[in-house]
């Protein structure tokens, strides 16, 4: 029996898989020790994939409510739909709302028919929740979305600061990169994030920051590193821009930390300087998760710990594709491959699609693309590969915007997710293990996800379904593709326009590449260890030293006194739709718990063990108890995977709509919240 190679279906470290098929629907999963992302490992939720690829709950045959339907006659409506739309209310009518789960080549064509095609670019993506903040940091430091680390950072680095990560549950291979780091290196381990979580109790240095108060404490680093003269004046000078007095105005006290704890992480810092800065959801979901990241990325330019090995501001991806979903351009604000809605820009790429309708602007992100859906504007909307109902803020608002929608069409592999319940049109799509394609990891590493099963039922590639619907709205020129490989050497050829305007993204090694040379794609980094070492990707070649300020804390609401933290647990994903299947990944943690301090157990009169009611603004959701003392008194943390579906615990109903104004990323992080006893 020969392996397989294959990439991972979770997060964003984008381990080698290698996978032999032992029977019908039944496969072995091992580490691929060739993969330079993992060398081998794999964490609980990749080994356990192989409890996955079952077909209970599957989604075998396209839908038309409730009946099955012949694939010719679903395709007909949603074309026919997405037609009457337009012309009835103009192309922002329609919209599409896509996922980080779907490959590389899913995401161009989706990408190229709305925005290229359709003439909207409301299409934005479920890495709208957990990415967008570090692309917009990206964007204003270095002028792209481009990530200046890599892995072999990690190996290099004398100290790791872990920033809003739960690192050993999140990205659990990473983890034990850095744990083997420490053990053959020394490497120093500082863990800045509000809880005591497994990571931060096995760092070197936890620096319990206040909810979003990242950006006080960056601040308040860079001035005492000014204070104690470890700036790199010469760096600055060669490869920055500072907006006047920035540095020199910064105020070391403004961080409300113990003062003990604050210079400790000063000494650190001051003697370590091959650092990495790996940042996470708690930066990124946040009110002002782009300040977060720009607040990480300025001490590094300006002590200039960047673009050398063991130093660097590293964004960690959550999802297995949320950088290649960046990279074809599948966020709204995005025109495609890392270009943008400038004249120029948009000319180059009506030219490379021969595209008839161009979308001008930007399109609706997340949260205002449900608002859209709610109040009418919105009348198509396609799901693919995502569960808003459960997943976006505000989750019962989303629910009932799904519902009123004049039509759903929703792409799935699982017949009854919360979203899929309310889509008049259901479309089956090949899952992980039988499509064919590319994701892009954490360090820009493109692997390819390869096919290990037979399609099951009428299943068919999201690629191909898109473009069945482009060919019955006209456009079956620009979408003649027949394999994923076409679809991939059109994206690389691509990146040629992305190239000349000065951006860092060149895949142009793969323009035009054959099927045989795809299928025989061993993993490549664009870009290289450091892709902005000879220079940032603004018209100068240098980096921005953004001007950030700490947000004001916000006023306490006596009916909401407590500040509510979610997060992931280690061995689920999103909302359990693929991992809930698997009995040995139930075992970790069987229901969903309200962590809370002793103190305020007491206070609100709750038992360990027994069931709590959460209570924010916005909605109400049951848990079980679980009092610790790595919970700060003041703050509770829940998961967020338990759905509607799935019983108590439902966390995207107590959510604010509230997002980062810069980057549309919601914040999932820092709600005003009650706790009641049930
Ligand atoms: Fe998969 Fe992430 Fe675990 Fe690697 S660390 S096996 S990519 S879930």
């Amino acid at each position: 029996m020969t392996a397989i190679r294959t990439t991972c279906a979770y997060c964003g470290v984008g381990c080698g898989i290698a996978a032999r098929v032992t029977g019908p629907r039944r496969i072995e999963v091992a580490g691929n020790p060739d993969h330079p992302a993992n060398h081998g490992r794999l964490c609980s939720k990749g080994t356990w994939l192989s409890e996955t690829t079952g077909l209970e709950g599957r989604l075998l045959h396209p839908m038309i409510g409730e009946e099955r339907a012949e694939w010719d006659e679903a395709l007909d409506l949603v074309a026919q739909r997405m037609r009457t739309a337009v012309a009835e209310h103009g192309p922002d009518s329609v919209a599409f709302y896509v996922s980080g789960q779907l490959l590389t080549e899913d995401y161009y064509v989706a990408n190229k028919l709305l925005k290229g095609f359709v003439g909207t670019a409301n299409i934005d993506t479920n890495s709208r929740l957990c990415m967008a903040s570090a692309v917009a940091a990206h964007n204003r430091a270095f002028g792209e979305d481009v990530v200046p680390c890599s892995y072999e950072d990690l190996d290099r680095a004398d100290l790791i600061l872990l920033v809003g990560s739960n690192t050993a549950w999140c990205h659990p291979v990473i983890w034990q990169r850095i744990e083997q780091a420490r053990e053959q290196h020394g490497t120093k381990l500082v863990v800045i994030d509000p809880r005591r979580t497994e990571t931060a109790e096995r760092a070197d240095l936890h620096v319990p920051v206040a909810p979003d108060g990242d950006v006080a404490l960056f601040n308040a680093l860079l001035a005492a590193m000014r204070d104690r003269g470890m700036l790199d004046a010469d760096y600055m000078a060669k490869h920055c821009e500072q907006p006047g007095g920035f540095i020199d105005g910064l105020d070391v006290a403004a961080h409300g930390l113990d003062p003990d704890i604050f210079a400790s992480l000063c000494d650190l810092v001051a003697d370590h300087p091959n650092m990495v800065s790996l940042f996470s959801q708690g930066a990124n979901q946040s009110v002002c998760g782009a300040d977060k990241g720009n607040a990480i990325i300025n001490l590094h330019l300006a002590t200039g710990r960047i673009n050398r090995a063991g130093s660097g501001p590293f964004s960690m991806t959550g999802q297995p594709n949320a950088m290649g979903g960046r990279e074809v351009g599948g966020l709204a604000n995005m025109l495609a491959c890392h270009l943008g809605f400038e004249d120029d820009e948009r000319a180059a790429v009506a030219a490379f699609w021969n595209a008839p309708n161009l979308s001008s602007g930007p399109g609706s992100k997340a949260v205002e693309m449900f608002r859209a859906v709610h109040q009418g504007r919105i009348k198509f909307l396609w799901v693919m590969g995502t569960n808003p109902a459960v997943s976006m803020p505000d989750a019962g608002f989303v629910r009932e915007a799904l519902a009123r929608c004049e039509t759903l069409v929703v792409s799935e592999v699982i017949a009854e997710t919360d979203t899929a319940k309310l889509a008049g049109i259901r479309l089956p799509a090949l899952g992980w293990g039988e499509k064919d394609g590319t994701v892009t990891n954490s360090e820009r590493r493109v692997s390819r996800q390869r096919a290990l099963l037979p399609a099951p039922g009428e299943a068919r590639a999201d690629w191909r379904i898109m473009c069945d619907v482009a060919h019955r709205l006209g456009h079956g020129a620009a979408f003649a593709f027949d394999h994923p490989a076409d679809i991939f050497a059109e994206y690389a050829a691509m990146t040629r326009l992305s190239v000349d305007q000065g951006r860092l993204l060149d895949l142009t090694d793969w323009a035009g590449c054959s099927p045989a040379e795809y299928d025989a794609m061993e993993p490549f980094r664009w870009g290289g260890e450091h892709p902005t070492a000879g220079r940032f990707a603004f018209a100068d070649g240098k980096a921005r030293i953004v001007a950030v300020q700490p947000a004001a804390p916000p006023a306490v609401d006596p009916d909401f006194p407590l500040r509510l933290n979610t997060g992931r647990y280690r061995d689920q994903w999103h909302t359990m739709t693929r991992t809930g299947l698997s009995p040995k990944l139930s075992i970790h943690r069987r229901e969903p718990l309200v962590e809370i301090a002793p103190a305020d157990a007491a206070r609100f009169a709750l038992e360990d063990g027994g069931f709590a009611q959460v209570s924010t603004p916005w909605g109400q959701a049951v848990y079980r108890v679980a009092v610790t003392d790595g919970q700060r008194a003041g703050e509770i943390f829940v998961p967020m995977h338990w759905t509607d579906l799935t019983g108590s615990g439902r966390t995207g109903r107590l959510m604010h709509p509230a997002v980062d104004p810069v980057s549309g990323q919601p914040g999932f992080k820092n709600v005003a919240a009650m706790v009641a006893p049930v």
